[in-house]
């Protein structure tokens, strides 16, 4: 295990200069002690504007979001202005002035090579974290901390990379997907079998349900890599749902940690987690899905039904979320929709195939759920006047995981929550008590 630590900050983490003067401190206090390497997403707002500047330009109309687009970037260098080196920030009005050309240059190939428009919005996309990275180095610079934007790595340099970014093998730049600059940082870490990855973001670590739903929840002091994965993968934006894997395979534990309050011990993800027998530790939820139930008395007692189901989605690229079956129907839920007429057509031929759209899935998430008899009971009890389709707990059995209507979702959550944490505050505060470092 090398000393490295890698420091991710999320887009809001570097939103202004006050934001970015926070994480200039968090990266000079860990330089001290540990060899940093920082990655880094772009600044807030600015990969949604990228991306509606390609979609603008593909529809011909690329001046329509110009104006939004020129004031964020300005951003770069007025905050560079403020907190760096005179010659640091001529040096990102330079870069700046040369992205504006590229950017303008791409968006007219946009507009021009239709065949290909997925390669250029990741070329366009990929300058938001190039920019925010250099920017970053810049700030840095001037705290003292010898940062380089670099790839490659030196002893006594804090290496700044822009994090979602990425090269195809043949070297054309794509991109990890939307939020994709934590699973950059799991990445970076395992490489380098880093002492711990730390995703510094705008709340206190994983809450226990998505706080913009629940105003009230509250951190989770640890996690297990399974029940993060589990939070990951079902809504908790938090962490890109790939972000756990990388470092489970090098036992690495990850940190999630508030860049506004960089003294709150936050959340910490390792492989035991801590196990907290007969309570559920966090509710996600994600909404977005469409439900797909598969009838068919062929099932019954034949073998290779599923296989040829399960094909379809395979040859349309489709990932399967949650599965239940009975001995005559399979229910199975997607987020992404774009291939379902043609997925639909091709599922026609083995059986009756109903479609819901519109619902959403809530996961209950827990260790605890493997011992405990009595909290589905308590779960379904306390929405029993929401209708849920599908029901499956995971073969890990650290999560119990639903579908109900998307615009029953947040008061399913909120009930929920209210039932499984806010009426046991004994479980709270023994949680408090253990979580801090
Ligand atoms: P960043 O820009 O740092 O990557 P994100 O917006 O991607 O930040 O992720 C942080 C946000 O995730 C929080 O501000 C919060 O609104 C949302 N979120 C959803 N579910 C959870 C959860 N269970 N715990 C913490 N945050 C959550
Ligand atoms: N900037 C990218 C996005 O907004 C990646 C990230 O923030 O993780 O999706
Ligand atoms: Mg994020």
């Amino acid at each position: 295990m090398s000393e490295s630590t890698v420091l991710k900050f999320g887009g809001t983490s570097v939103a202004d200069a006050g934001a970015l003067q926070r994480v200039a401190g968090v990266v000079q206090r860990a330089h001290r002690s540990t060899r940093p390497i920082v990655v880094v997403s772009a600044l807030a707002g600015v990969t949604d504007a990228l991306l509606a500047a390609a979609d603008a330009a593909a529809s011909g109309d690329a001046e329509r979001i110009r104006l939004q687009l020129d004031a964020l970037l300005e951003r770069h260098a007025e905050i560079a202005g403020r907190l760096a080196r005179p010659e640091n920030a001529r040096g990102i009005r330079t870069v700046l002035e040369r992205t504006r050309a590229e950017i303008a240059d791409l968006l007219q190939r946009v507009a021009a090579e239709p065949e290909r428009r997925p390669a250029l919005r990741d070329e366009l996309a990929a300058y938001g974290e190039r920019l925010s990275a250099a920017l970053l180095t810049a700030v840095l610079l001037a705290t003292d901390v010898p940062a380089r934007y670099v790839d490659a790595l030196d002893r006594r340099l804090v290496p700044v990379l822009g994090g979602y970014i990425g090269a195809t093998l043949e070297g054309v730049t794509t991109t990890l997907g939307r939020g994709g600059s934590d699973y950059s940082a799991a990445l970076v870490g395992a490489a380098l079998g880093a002492r711990e990855i730390q995703i510094w973001t705008d709340v206190s670590g994983v809450l226990t349900a998505d706080p913009r739903v629940v105003p009230g929840a509250g951190t989770i002091p640890s996690l297990s890599y399974a029940e993060a994965a589990e939070l990951a993968y079902f809504g908790a934006k938090v962490l890109h749902p790939k972000t756990i894997q990388p470092a489970m395979e090098r036992d690495i534990p990850v940190r999630i940690c508030n860049s506004n309050a960089p003294a709150h011990p936050g959340t910490m993800v390792t492989a035991r987690g801590e196990l907290r027998a007969g309570t559920v530790k966090a509710i996600a939820h994600k909404s977005g899905i469409t439900v797909l139930q598969i009838g068919s008395t062929r099932m019954l007692g034949a073998y290779g039904f599923l296989r040829g189901l399960f094909e379809v989605f395979e040859r349309h690229q489709t990932v399967v979320d949650v599965v239940t079956t009975s001995e005559v129907s399979v229910s199975l839920t997607v987020d992404d929709a774009r291939s379902l007429p043609d997925i639909v057509a091709e599922l026609e031929p083995l059986g009756t195939v109903a479609v819901e759209s519109g619902r959403a899935i809530v996961c209950v998430v827990g260790e605890g759920l493997r011992t405990t008899p009595g909290i589905a009971a308590r779960v379904f009890a306390t929405i029993s006047d929401i209708n849920v389709s599908l029901i499956s707990q995971g073969a890990s059995r650290v999560n119990l995981t639903f579908v109900v209507d998307e615009d029953r979702v947040q008061e399913a959550v909120l009930r929920l929550h209210d039932a499984l944490f806010e009426r046991e505050p004994a479980d709270l505060d023994a949680a408090a008590a253990t979580g801090a470092p």
